[in-house]
């Protein structure tokens, strides 16, 4: 199982409360969109998962795992970021093999690996080139191919496709949903963009000023809006 929990989580800044009393259940396998305005505290929802910024109080699940204490490297994550991150010097499939060669994995298995997630996300015939000769969706794909290779149950990612252009990031929702039906892992997807929310995600948990204002299916988002802010954020007809 590779549900996470996040349990009476606040983080504060300086002393300015950014997140307060969050509790959230990501079902295991589940494509779950974490959406809300600018500001609202996603991607710091999303970094303490990755455990790149800790709570303040409160405590965090990985499968039956309690987190707080457990570095990024040893999380059974993978994190995709908006501007890919990528070693601009290294070749397609050096970005790929970087962090597996860091956890030791033999080269024959490195090889294996690299040329399994290629396939998968079509990157075959550009693994000897460099990121900057890549269009925005290569790039986006070796993002997620890095993410692959590391096999984790759980994918982080924080708005993407945010980078592309409207027709690619059409495109690469359609490639990510069928990714997530391939690999069977859970993704937390973080957009403030409520038509991607709505149409990627199987639970959408919607976010304002540092809060979960609802968490549940997007038909019932949609039906069923727990509050005037939900209503007016997703466009529900009045
Ligand atoms: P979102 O991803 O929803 O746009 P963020 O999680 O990035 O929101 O930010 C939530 C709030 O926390 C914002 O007010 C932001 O300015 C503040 N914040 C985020 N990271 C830091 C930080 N490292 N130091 C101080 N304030 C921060
Ligand atoms: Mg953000």
């Amino acid at each position: 199982m590779s549900q996470v929990l996040l349990r009476q989580i606040t983080k504060t800044f300086n002393g300015n409360p950014v997140i307060e009393d969050l509790n959230v259940t990501i079902p295991s396998g589940s494509f779950t969109v974490l959406v809300g305005p600018s500001g609202c505290g996603k991607s710091t929802t999303l970094r303490m998962i990755a455990g790149l910024e800790h709570p303040t109080s409160g405590d965090i699940y990985i499968g039956e795992e309690k987190v707080n204490q457990v570095e990024p490297g040893k999380r059974d994550i993978a994190m995709v970021f908006q501007n890919y991150a990528l070693y601009p010097t290294m070749t397609v499939k050096e970005n790929i093999e970087f962090g597996l060669k860091n956890r030791k994995v033999p080269k024959p298995e490195r090889e294996r690996l690299i040329a399994e997630v290629a396939e998968v996300v079509g990157l075959r015939e550009y693994l000897n080139r460099k990121p900057g000769e890549l269009s925005g969706g290569q790039r986006q794909r070796v993002a997620l191919a890095r993410a692959m290779v590391k096999k984790p149950k759980v994918f982080l990612m924080d708005e993407p496709l945010s980078n592309l252009d409207a027709q690619l990031r059409q495109q690469m929702r359609v490639e990510l949903m069928e990714l997530h039906k391939k690999l069977g892992a859970t993704f937390i997807y973080v957009t403030h963009d409520q038509v991607e929310a709505m149409s990627m995600g199987d639970q959408i948990i919607i976010m304002n000023h540092g809060k979960v204002q609802q968490a549940a299916s997007p038909m019932e988002v949609y039906h069923q809006p727990a509050n005037r802010f939900v209503a007016t954020f997703i466009g529900t007809p009045p």
